[in-house]
């Protein structure tokens, strides 16, 4: 008898856009290991699959299978470029049915196992009425930061408080200096946890609708959903979340407690904390170790915008235009699609002074010894990997909970600087690149020390693995009927 014939079937559904599924699939994962009689079914789009298979290489356990779902694009139907959303709106659409169907076939295959419990991604806010209709438990992971989970838990107070600030209403924040201030700068004290944060600092979805008056710029579906957040984690067995608890304010982590039945900070299931051997050959394709193994220490800019994220082409001139003029050694994973955007001549000109490829073993690369500065989108799991190689950063958030992490990354942990005035800007980077990179050894041995800290706390709550074995243990308990 196997293993994970036992009574407990996990149903893990993926929401298969930007780094989303890594973390659900890695704390998958973990848990089977930790519960070999449970069996876990990790229900992904092909697509989604296919790359988490290409990129992690990860070995699943014996009782973690994955399997593939319908992604909603109807047959011969073509996307159009340049609009992601469209995939993740045809996604949705077709989510609720694709993953029903999913599990049916699972269950048949598994020789009608029953799903006992649904472990899906928070974004996929239909999972609690699943579970609910199957009368199982549901146990949702929130992949963003604690703090974007609070933005939407307070969006209706948000859209209140801004709009009293815009009638110059009740003053907030910023040392009683309300008079001239522009709205969008002031702070969220009236949220929990977020005084430290501005409105200019939301989710995008958030910030425009707040703008506009409900008038998101966001697919419609997906706004719908990522409202409905709100109002679903509450019925959840539990909230399992993507952070460490010691690494949010006390306020905000207490008032989280306060909305959910149970909150879990298992930490982060992705992080990784390398040590040599260096991974497997297979896992830099892109031979960017051995580039970097020629380079002097702290001397390279690394530069990357995640798994979806994009500036302006002007702006991936701009900063092409000033990594030439500092000649900085630089690593820049770029998407194919964006080489267009470069200066006429910049590959050429910088054969020896950079390397470009479509895509870097990031944690590993931000570990390595030659790269002083992070240049990044602010991705959430992006900071926790330039934190746990002690590279600084310059921030220029995009997307999600980029301005958010920007914000704690400057002001908070003092441990990067945002780029000067958003964007990126030739002049403003060259100036960024000077402060990080350059001769102020007192600025910059500050922020190692503080990011050395840091990576200290998340070492000491993780474990090398990422994630905190008991809390794992306690996720266990709560997936499992008794
Ligand atoms: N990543 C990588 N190589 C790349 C680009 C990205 O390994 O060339 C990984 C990165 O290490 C991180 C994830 O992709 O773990 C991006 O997640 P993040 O939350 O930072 O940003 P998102 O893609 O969600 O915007």
């Amino acid at each position: 008898m196997s293993q994970s014939s036992g009574k407990n079937h996990v149903a893990v559904l993926a929401f298969p856009f930007g780094c989303h599924p890594w973390p659900l699939l890695n704390l998958a994962s973990k848990l089977a290991s930790a519960a070999p009689d449970v069996r876990f079914s990790f229900l992904n789009t092909a697509k989604s699959n296919q790359k988490l298979s290409a990129t992690s290489g990860a070995h699943l356990p014996h009782n973690l299978k994955s399997y593939d779902v319908v992604d909603g694009v109807p047959e011969g139907h073509v996307l159009t470029p340049g609009n992601p959303l469209e995939e993740v709106e045809l996604f949705l659409e077709a989510a609720p049915e694709s993953f029903r169907k999913g599990m049916d076939m699972v269950v048949a295959e598994t020789g009608q196992q029953k799903i006992t419990c649904i472990l899906n991604d928070a974004f996929l806010v239909f999972g609690c009425d699943l579970a609910a209709d199957m009368h199982v438990k549901w146990v949702p992971l929130y992949v963003p930061a604690p703090y974007d989970l609070s933005a939407h838990i307070y969006s209706a107070l948000l859209h209140e408080t801004y709009a009293k600030a815009c009638g110059g209403g009740e003053a907030h924040g910023n040392g009683g200096a309300v008079g001239d201030l522009n709205p969008i700068d002031k702070t969220l004290d009236a949220i929990p946890g977020l005084s430290v944060m501005r409105f200019g600092d939301l989710p995008p979805e958030i910030l425009q609708e707040i703008l506009q008056g409900n008038q998101s710029n966001c697919s419609p579906i997906f706004a719908r959903t990522l409202r409905r957040i709100s109002e679903v984690l509450p019925r959840a067995n539990a909230v399992v979340m993507n952070s460490f608890r010691e690494l949010n304010s006390t306020i905000l982590t207490d008032d989280l407690k306060s909305k959910f039945q149970d909150i879990l900070y298992v930490g982060f299931p992705t992080l990784i904390v390398p040590t040599p051997p260096l991974p497997p050959s297979h896992s830099d394709a892109t031979g960017c170790l051995p580039w970097l193994d020629e380079q002097k220490p702290t001397s390279v800019a690394y530069i990357s915008f995640g798994t979806v994220a994009a500036v302006p082409p002007h702006e991936f001139a701009a900063l092409a235009e000033a990594l030439e003029a500092s000649c900085v050694p630089f690593l820049w994973s770029l998407r194919e699609n964006f080489k267009a955007f470069l200066p006429n001549g910049f590959l050429e000109r910088t054969r020896k002074q950079g390397k470009i490829v479509p895509w870097a073993p990031q944690a590993y690369v931000l570990s390595h010894k030659a790269v002083g500065v992070y240049i990044t989108h602010c991705g959430y799991h992006s900071v926790f990997e330039s934190i746990v190689g002690e590279v600084p950063m310059i921030c220029r958030p995009i997307l999600g909970d980029g301005k958010m992490n920007g914000r704690m990354v400057e002001d908070v942990w003092e441990i990067g600087v945002r780029v000067e005035g958003g964007v990126f800007t030739k002049k403003g980077m060259v100036k960024s690149l000077e402060l990080v990179l350059g001769h102020d050894d007192q600025h910059r041995r500050r922020m190692k020390e503080k990011i050395r800290d840091l990576k200290e706390l998340v070492v000491k709550a993780a474990g090398p693995d990422g994630i905190d074995k008991d809390k794992a243990q306690t996720v266990t308990t709560k997936i499992q009927n008794n």
